[in-house]
């Protein structure tokens, strides 16, 4: 890669001081012996508790289980709904379907991209059990109008808060604000292992303690299972890795902020819209994307120029074939479709240069010259 280029993010941590950190820490593992369910998960869950601000946390295996498993704690299975949005890692709704519930697809906001809480209530029905909102790019959704609603309509409401590890509303982390909150440790996201993890946290100790029986089969003690559990653990030696990258994080964060904000001001008289936070809210700021009209030209200058650009998401989950036989048609969610085929995510991460985001602008600046 020479100096001109400008790669989408960058998880090399080999030859930095955080590189030995790790190995240190994975080293301390090796010489235990002991690699599910120890010291490590059981310290990183107390640390990512206090982290987030709940009472618990319970480490699984990666996000996409931490739904699932946080969904069937609450009491959501075969038949039931869950109220989710279609712009986010499909993998969302997919952790709906696999314990037989059917995801249902409200539309967007048009300004933050996240989940409409007037969408929702209208598709509530008699069969909806759930509200699963996403936080996507690392910013808030609007949590005190899904609490109102799951409230007022008797729902559960589960946030999906994979993107957004830090991320605050009025001050309060995300995660926190639903019965449970879903994180992944997926190695790009702001918070990663070195493969996959999850944390589910939560201020109830006795879903705590459900959910740590159903990430290991449903066992109440040593080979006697009360209910038909999942194997989903985090385990050990990502535990360890975790430990070492959790007290960077917020600093990690506040850097992707202000490189975000450097962006934006250099992008202020360019035709690229940005996208907007709720009032109040402290973004994660996992992904930094823009909205253009004409997304595969500027997309092509930037490659052609040795920028690494990504879109997320280019198929709203509705539209996913997996998703054919729900029915839900081209025209059901029209801002989420109409902003999958606009956003384009540009490289953010803690690491970046300063310089590497004024050559992003700069290109940008001269393709709309
Ligand atoms: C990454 C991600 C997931 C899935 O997490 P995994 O750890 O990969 O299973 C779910 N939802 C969102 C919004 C994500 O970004």
């Amino acid at each position: 890669m020479t100096d001109r280029q400008v790669p989408f993010a960058d998880l090399n941590v080999r030859e930095s001081a955080l590189g030995s950190e790790i190995l240190g820490a994975m080293t301390r593992v090796l010489g235990r012996g002991w690699f599910i369910l120890g010291p490590e998960v059981e310290a990183f869950e107390r640390e990512f508790a206090s982290f987030v601000g709940t009472a618990r946390a319970v480490g699984v295996a990666c996000g996409t289980d931490a739904l699932s498993l946080s969904l069937v704690a609450l009491g959501v299975g075969p038949g039931d709904e869950v109220i989710t949005s279609p712009l986010t890692a499909t993998f969302t709704a997919l952790a709906i379907s696999r314990i037989g519930a059917k995801p249902v697809f409200a539309d967007v906001d048009p300004d933050t991209l996240n989940l409409s809480p007037e969408s929702v209530r209208k598709q509530l029905g008699p069969r909806s059990k759930a509200i699963l909102p996403v936080h996507l790019y690392g910013n808030p959704c609007d949590l005190p109008a899904f609490q109102k609603l799951a409230d007022s309509e008797g729902l559960r409401l589960v946030e999906d808060a994979c993107q957004a590890h830090g991320a605050k509303l009025d001050g309060r982390s995300m995660g926190s604000w639903g019965d449970a909150g879903c994180f992944s440790f997926y190695p790009t996201k702001n918070l990663g292992a070195l493969g996959d993890g999850g944390m589910i946290v939560t201020n109830d100790e006795s879903l705590a303690e459900h959910l740590q029986r159903l990430r290991n089969g449903g066992q109440v003690s040593r080979y006697l299972h009360d209910e038909v559990g999942f194997n989903s653990r985090l385990d050990e030696l990502q535990a360890a890795v975790l430990r070492v990258k959790l007290p960077k994080l917020s600093a990690w964060n506040r850097r992707r902020r202000e490189l975000v904000a450097h962006y934006i001001q250099l992008l202020e008289k360019t035709p690229v819209k940005t996208i907007r936070l709720l009032p109040g809210s402290e973004s994660a700021a996992h992904l930094f994307v823009v909205r253009v009209s004409d997304r595969a030209g500027l997309g092509e200058a930037l490659v052609s120029q040795g920028i690494q650009t990504l879109i997320h998401y280019p198929i709203p989950a509705h539209l996913q074939p997996a998703y054919r036989a729900l029915g839900q048609e081209e025209g059901s969610c029209p801002v989420a479709e109409q902003a999958s085929r606009e956003i384009l995510s540009l490289p953010l991460f803690p690491g970046l240069a300063e310089s590497q985001v004024e050559r992003v602008a700069q290109v940008i600046r001269s393709y709309y010259r």
